[in-house]
Formats: C-alpha cells, structure tokens, sequence
C-alpha cells in the first residue's frame, strides 16, 4: 500500500524532502506527520480537498474538528475580507471581541467571563493556571489519554515536552478511581481536567455518571473542574455540558469558534476569571498580542451569527451518528475486527471489537489495519487522519456520508479478496 501510495504522490513526497531541510521532519504540526510522508493539499472548497498532484479527495477530516464550516465558506470569506479593509492590528481593543464573547456566552452560559487566546493549548494551560491562583493549590488531575493541546498530552502520538503544571493522572471513565486519587491528593488538587469525550485519544465518550462524578468529586474536594471542550464544543450548540446539563467552573474552547482561523478561549465562574481584572490590585496578567486578532475576530462572529444555525449543528451531528453506525455495520458485514467509536460529528476507526471506556482498552487495537484502510480510502479519494479520526463539516451532506460508505466498503471488499 506504501509502495502505491508513493508511486501516485511524487509531490507531496518531493514536498516533504524540502520541507525537512527547514522543519524536523519536514513538519510543523506532529500531528499531520505519518509514514512514509503526509499528503501537501493546495486547495479546499466546501467539503473537498485537492492535493499536490492534482487529487481530489472528500475531506472526512475537517482539521481535526475545526474545520466545521468547511473550506471557503462565502460568508465567512466575506467577513475576513470586510475586515481586512479597516486595519489588521489596531494596537488596541477592538469592538469584534466583546460581540464573539458576547455570543459565546450565549452559548456556554458557564463562561460568564473569559479571555482569548490564540489556540486551545494555550487556553487550556492557562484555564489551569487559573484554577491553581485561584484556589491557591498545586496539582491538576488529568485523564490518561487525554490531550488538552501540545504541552498538555497524556496518551500516544509522542510525549510532551514540558507540562508545566504538577498532576496526578488517573483512568477514563473510572470514577472509584478518580475517587482514590481525590481521597490522596484532594486538598492539594487545584483542577480536575477532563474532556467530556477523549478526542485525541481516540473519541470515547465519556460516560454521563462518570462526568458528572467528577463534578461532585471536584466540589467535594475545593478543586475546580475545568471541562475541555475544544472538540465537543461542536456536538451541540452549547457542547456536550449543555447536553448532560452539567456546569463546570471553567472552560476552554477553541476550534471553530475562529470560523477557521486561529483560536482559543477560557472562561468560567466570575470570581475565578476575575483574577484577571486589570482594574484589581494583584491581577494576574494574560497577555498576547494576536489575542484579539480582528481575522479571527471577525470570521468567529460571522460563523456564529450567520452561518451555524442550531437546526444545521443537529442535522450534523445525526448525520454522524447515522454514518458512524453504517460504518460500523459495513465493518460488521464484512466480519472486520475494527469499529468506530465516537459521538455525532466525531469519530475514530480503532483496530479492534470489544468495548472501549479508556485508554488502556486501545492496546490491542490492529493499528496495521487501520493504516491500510487509510491507504485504501485515499486511493478512493477520502482523506481522514491516519490514526484513525473522521470529523464532518456542515458542507458534508448525505451524499458525502454515501460516498464514504461507498468507498470504505469498496475497500473492505477489496482486502477481503485478496
Ligand atoms: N484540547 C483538545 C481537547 C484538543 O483536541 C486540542 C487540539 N486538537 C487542544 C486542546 C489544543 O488546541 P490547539 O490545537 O488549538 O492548540
């Protein structure tokens, strides 16, 4: 498959040969790195991709969640446009900030205040460094498997480089276990961080008894709970603590509330984020020059206000419930040990059938299975991610889910048969 796969991208393959004379390994984001080179894509349109020698591919990707408008939107181009007439940098506040949190917190009443940064690793570090200020406590529990941005990863796909915050680690959706840490570590516990669905590792929901545990857990012991919604921000209009009905003292975001340009924000409970109030003595300081950058102000609102109506979120989401479950039912049909597990819009192949609650329950997955499908649907001109993640935009319609049901069972059929 890596034999073909070279042969028919002599681009890309000359790309990252170029490209590793300036970057370590040809690359500037690990995550799109895989074997034996990552394909070098010049345009995208709705829900397309076309890559350097001149495929065409449906983009079952979506940048890994934050793509959800799709490539060009119309309305968010023309945003982005409008705004670039009156100056980029304004060396000031601007009025695009305060409507985006303004709609924000529409949506995550939770956030009664927050800030912006530039991507959600940011965000999430500094949601972090909130809760350690603001209950004046060392230590964070995270989850295994978790990814809460580059200096924030608990699971596969390399190690950190640094986390700048002590922490305790405990097991997904265990609660008697998150229950133990909390009984050792509890009044030195600052935050318990938890995305309400793994997603870099590997989109397992999280179960509801399991998260809202967490938010007694956390209250019982004076930590704060900081939700992690980068990717489940999408699963509804108020993400997944709407859907469960649970309010976490803090959380971040980021992803498509850019409209597709850089972003990130935390937010939570008013005595929290007001440590960051200038107006205070002793307020903690947050800066960052691109934090209120107008493109990504102004392509945030027009997402928001013009574009992603709650209707279109939900079509969406049931879109990828129904796609993830024909998935699945081809995968069964064809007797393949592999599933797709995920939420709505969301999901990751795994090379394997049992259940799967947490990390751990990932070691026996077939990742050589996975990497040929991979292979297969790009012959079939469907880009997903190698390690397995499908995400949907809103552009992604019925015809697109058939499509790749088409192609992901052509490819079955295939392998069946050799
Ligand atoms: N948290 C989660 C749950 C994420 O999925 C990601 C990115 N994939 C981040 C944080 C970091 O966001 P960014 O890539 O914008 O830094």
């Amino acid at each position: 498959a890596r034999a073909r796969y070279r042969e028919r991208n002599p681009a890309s393959e000359r790309q990252l040969a170029e490209a590793a004379t300036v970057m370590p390994g040809g690359n500037t984001r690990s995550v799109l790195f895989h074997a034996p080179f990552p394909l070098t894509m010049v345009r995208g349109e709705g829900a397309r991709l076309w890559d350097a020698d001149g495929h065409r591919y449906l983009d079952a990707l979506g940048e890994f969640t934050a793509g959800l408008y799709g490539h060009s939107n119309a309305v968010i181009r023309q945003a982005i446009i409008d705004a670039l007439a009156d100056g980029l940098s304004l060396s000031s506040h601007n009025r695009r900030e305060v409507a985006l949190a303004a709609e924000i917190q529409r949506r995550f009443p939770s956030m009664a205040l927050m800030r912006f940064t530039n991507s959600g690793t940011e965000a999430s570090l500094l949601a972090l460094a909130t809760a350690k200020a603001f209950t004046a406590r060392p230590k964070i529990m995270v989850f295994d498997g978790a990814y809460h941005g580059g200096l924030l990863s608990f699971g596969r796909g390399g190690s950190p480089i640094n986390v700048p915050h002590a922490y305790v680690v405990a097991p997904y959706n265990d609660l008697a276990a998150a229950q133990a840490l909390v009984h050792a570590h509890g009044p030195t516990l600052a935050a318990i961080v938890v995305e309400p669905m793994l997603g870099a590792g590997g989109c397992i929901p999280g179960e509801p008894a399991f998260l809202r545990g967490l938010s007694e857990l956390a209250r019982g012991c004076g930590a704060l709970l900081v939700f992690d919604e980068v990717q489940t921000s999408r699963l509804s209009i108020g993400g997944r603590q709407a859907q469960l009905g649970i309010t976490p003292d803090l959380t971040v975001i980021g992803k498509y509330f850019g409209g597709g340009l850089s972003f990130g924000a935390f937010g939570g409970r008013v005595d929290c984020m007001a440590q960051f109030d200038p107006r205070r003595a002793n307020a903690l300081s947050h800066a960052g020059t691109f934090n209120n950058n107008v493109l990504s102000m102004a392509a945030g609102l027009a997402g928001l206000q013009q574009v992603l109506t709650q209707e279109a979120l939900t079509a969406l989401n049931q879109r990828g419930d129904r796609l993830r479950e024909r998935l699945n039912a081809v995968l069964q049909t064809h007797g393949v040990a592999a599933q797709f597990t995920g939420l709505g819009s969301v999901m990751n192949l795994h090379g394997m059938s049992g259940p799967v609650h947490c990390a751990a329950d990932l070691a026996t997955s077939n990742t050589l299975l996975k990497e040929l499908l991979f292979f297969d649907l790009l012959e079939r001109g469907v880009y997903m991610a190698q390690r397995g993640l499908v995400t949907l935009s809103l552009p992604f319609d019925d015809a697109a889910c058939d499509e790749m049901l088409g192609a992901f069972e052509d490819a079955l059929r295939t392998r069946a048969a050799v």
